[in-house]
């Protein structure tokens, strides 16, 4: 068999200018620490040009997480409490709905819901949550439930994933957030996750919410016990259902927090290794529009200069955050649009809010509609 050539830098510019795909090798060699970070960002810089132009897309968005205790154990995992936890917390209707009236006085367009598997609520209360709020509140889009949660809904239920998700889009879901891939290699993920929806669960949740129509968004947790390879390996798994549905959205890195989790022995990731990891998610998922820089874990200089390493959406201003403050994260619970907009402008880029479904939004104050959908290849 004839071995392909070792990748270089120019091999990999020379596929990056011709729009070509990039290869395992290439992935692994853009990952290396002696390939200058620079040479790497400029590389995904221009396809993120190619693909979003100046653009930097936002939302105006909240956080539910209507309970932080879990069945499971993750390693990673500084936000999950026990049952007779004290730190354990169960929202109740009013709650949630009164988070949901927040939103709507605050302009939000989307709430972002996702929590624990709580060892005694039924499916029944998950489908209420989706439902009690998209009775109230119709035009707040519902992005909820990763797939492990719906793989645990499949325990409760006994039912099959399509069956959940058609049950929940009844009730009132809008799409599915990307949360739950962490690390998909078996080598890592069964030492931080082991009891979880595998990868093959969770690619085969996000295929079957692409055939429904639903769209969905994808995540890489790093910065803890992977190897480079392990990261290659995860972008190229998403990369290939993406062939198959072009269903997802967005892709989101997510840098690990250690504090209050059993990793707390780790270092966090440095600026650096957030910015190569940016940069490589974009050269590599080369059919994904979007890739997110997710401030809140970022910081905000690391998510503004992230702008120029191939991300070309912020998040959004994000209210009630648990998750990774829970595990140390020290950016603000909540940015306002003026913020926001100031950090992209900082940052060289022009500030398009944006619905979940990547559509222009049309504002004044907190009435809003949503206008014309964002084109790719801008
Ligand atoms: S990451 Fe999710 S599934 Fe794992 S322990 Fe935390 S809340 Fe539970």
């Amino acid at each position: 068999m004839i071995r392909a050539p070792e990748p270089t830098l120019e091999s990999i510019r020379d596929k990056v200018e011709a729009g070509q795909r990039l290869s395992f090798d290439d992935g692994l060699y853009l990952y290396r620490p002696d390939v200058h970070l620079n040479e790497v960002g400029a590389l995904a810089n221009l396809v993120r040009e190619r693909k979003n132009g100046p653009f930097t897309y936002y939302n105006i968005n909240t956080h539910l997480n209507p309970t932080n205790v879990c069945v499971y154990r993750c390693t990673f995992c500084a936000f999950r409490s026990d049952l007779r936890d004290p730190k354990g917390y169960v929202m109740s209707d009013a709650q949630i709905l009164e988070r949901g009236q927040e939103a709507v006085e605050n302009g939000c367009t989307e709430m972002h819901i996702v929590g624990g598997l709580h060892h005694q609520k039924k499916y029944d209360w998950y489908r209420h949550i989706i439902q009690i709020l998209h009775d109230a509140y119709p035009a707040l889009h519902l992005k909820a439930w990763t797939a492990v949660e719906i793989n645990w809904f499949e325990h409760l239920t006994g039912k099959p994933v399509r069956w959940i998700l058609e049950d929940m889009l009844a009730a009132g879901l809008g799409s599915m957030p990307g949360g739950g891939a962490e690390i998909f290699h078996p080598e890592i993920r069964d030492q931080i996750c082991e009891h979880k929806a595998d990868a093959g669960k969770w690619i085969d949740i996000h295929r079957t919410a692409h055939q429904l129509g639903l769209k969905t968004n994808a995540t890489m947790l790093y910065g803890h016990l992977e190897k480079p390879y392990h990261g290659v390996d995860h972008l190229l798994r998403l990369r290939e259902l993406q062939d198959e549905t072009g269903g997802f959205q967005t892709f989101i890195p997510l840098a690990f927090h250690p504090e209050h989790t059993k990793l707390d022995y780790l270092a966090k990731p440095s600026s650096l290794t957030d910015l190569r990891t940016t940069a490589v998610s974009r050269l590599l998922l080369d059919n994904f529009t979007h890739i997110k820089a997710y401030w809140i874990m970022l910081g905000i200089g690391t998510a503004q200069a992230a702008l120029h390493y191939g991300a070309d959406d912020l998040d959004g201003t994000v209210r009630h955050e648990l998750i990774y403050h829970d595990a140390g994260a020290q950016t603000p619970e909540c940015l306002s649009v003026e913020q926001i907009c100031r950090l992209i402008r900082e940052a060289g880029r022009e500030p398009v809010e944006r619905d979940t479904l990547y559509h222009r939004v049309d504002r004044e104050g907190a009435q809003w509609r949503s206008g014309e959908p964002i084109a790719a290849g801008v």
